[in-house]
């Protein structure tokens, strides 16, 4: 039961939160009619009742208990002083994904609609990011959402892994549900596609698994890279496909590159790739990745702090699993040593998994302590005004950012709406003033400081 149980839950939260708090958890049995389970602190044990209760009473519900009750009992101490939660899971393909894929060798079900259970009921419009990294494949998601089938057929998606590819597939998925009820969705992976092929075939049911494909209003193929070099697969696809798009029906395809880079595909699925709309995801700025952070702890109902965000957004650049997971990580470890969230916490929690030397400062960051230490709004010294007390932080922001990230002149004159001369004029008035006006040198040193020592700060 216990197993089933774990099963419930994973399905219900993200795989990273599962692997910080449920993995560790011991099942000690049945006592007087509820299940205890051992956890690792009395911390553990709070979070556990507060976070976790109803999920686990939900899950044994779903299991066939009539009255169903949870206990948390904490384990003997553990004799390391510092805790740490487990590593987070692999980021290519973590276990538990919902893939569509019914048990091998179980007949294909031709139930319609149920595949919809496959699509992750947090992959939503709602909980998407928009930023500059992905606006576009947001825009034509949400487009074809609105007027599937009409808008753009198919819809292709690529990026590198876990940069949001197949939550927006599941977005357009709920999207259309809400709506539609009565729509059919499929969502499959490649690999899952490939499966049941291979095993219908094998079962002699292929005419079952065309129904299946070729009967639904929206199809979502997942990773279809994979593709490459499977004949028989691509074949069949290519017939689903053409099914589809003649009777006007919504296919969105995600892979890790643009149709051209797919080797060994089939010059004709290739041309149908690109009959539509090809659209790519980049990795998230750093504003976008503070606020992917920002909604995450939302989500978790995680209080912590702007700053401690932005250094886990400052460490964790590309891959947005992995920035959940690093997310996670942080709260795992403030909370099984009964720490605050700071700055220097969050490092220490990071450093094995994440080398310091890979901090990087961004621009935003910079210019937010230097309105901070100015008390300023941010926005006042981005904007037009020419006023001394405005015009001195400006430069003590743009000083600070040339000497403390790579960027380039052009870039950080982009990045307070002038050109890169008013950048390397503000450089060099503050340069040749350091030293020599006390209260700017101040400002300076200590904004520098802020910035850049993460360890001092406790
Ligand atoms: P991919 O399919 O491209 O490998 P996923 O769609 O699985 O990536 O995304 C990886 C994780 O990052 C998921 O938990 C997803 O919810 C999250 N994620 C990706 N992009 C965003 C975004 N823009 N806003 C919020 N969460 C995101
Ligand atoms: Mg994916």
């Amino acid at each position: 039961i216990w197993a089933d149980v774990l099963g419930y839950v994973r399905k219900n939260i993200s795989e990273v939160e599962y692997h910080t708090w449920f993995a560790p958890v011991k099942n000690l049995g049945v006592q007087d009619g509820a299940l205890v389970l051992g956890v690792r602190n009395s911390f553990a044990q709070e979070w556990f009742r507060k976070h976790y209760l109803e999920l686990l009473e939900d899950a044994l519900r779903e299991l066939g208990a009539q009255n169903p009750q949870v206990s948390f009992q904490v384990l003997p101490a553990a004799q390391d002083a510092l805790l740490l939660p487990s590593d987070p899971p692999p980021a290519a393909s973590p276990p538990g994904r919902p893939t569509g894929r019914p048990p091998l060798g179980q007949p294909i079900s031709p139930v319609p609609g149920e595949n919809r259970k496959s699509l992750n009921p947090k992959y939503t419009f709602e909980n998407f990011v928009v930023g500059p990294n992905n606006n576009l494949a947001h825009a034509a998601a949400l487009a074809v959402a609105e007027s599937p089938g009409r808008a753009y057929n198919p819809l292709f998606i690529y990026g590198d892994v876990g940069l949001g590819k197949t939550h927006l597939m599941h977005a357009v998925g709920h999207y259309i549900m809400e709506r539609f009820p009565d729509k059919r969705i499929e969502y499959v992976s490649t690999e899952s596609f490939t499966n049941e092929l291979i095993n219908a075939i094998r079962d002699d049911k292929t005419t079952q698994f065309r129904n299946r494909y070729r009967s639904v209003d929206l199809l979502l193929v997942d990773d279809i890279q994979f593709l490459a070099g499977k004949e028989r697969t691509q074949e069949e696809f290519f017939h689903t496909f053409n099914a589809l798009y003649e009777n006007h029906k919504q296919i969105i395809l995600s892979s890790d590159r643009p149709p051209k880079d797919i080797q060994t595909l089939e010059g004709r699925l290739r041309s149908r790739f690109e009959w539509g709309l090809i659209t790519d995801i980049q990795s998230p700025e750093f504003e976008t990745r503070v606020a992917i952070l920002k909604m995450n702890a939302e989500h978790n109902r995680i209080d912590i702090p702007q700053e401690v965000l932005e250094l886990i957004a400052r460490q964790v650049t590309s891959n947005i699993r992995e920035l959940e997971g690093a997310l996670m990580r942080v709260v795992a470890f403030a909370s099984l040593n009964s720490v605050p969230f700071s700055r220097a916490v969050a490092a220490k929690a990071l450093s094995n998994v994440f080398a310091p030397q890979e901090v990087k400062l961004e621009m935003g960051e910079v210019l937010r302590a230097t309105a901070g230490h100015f008390g300023l709004p941010p926005e006042v010294i981005r904007g037009a005004g020419r006023a001394r007390d405005v015009v001195v932080p400006r430069q003590v922001a743009m000083y600070l950012i040339r000497e403390l990230t790579e960027h380039s002149l052009p870039e950080i004159g982009q990045f307070f709406g002038r050109d890169h001369s008013t950048v390397m004029h503000a450089v060099s008035k503050v340069t040749e003033q350091m030293g020599k006006e006390p209260e700017l040198t101040a400002s300076v040193d200590a904004l520098r400081r802020q910035l850049q020592d993460v360890e001092d700060e406790e």
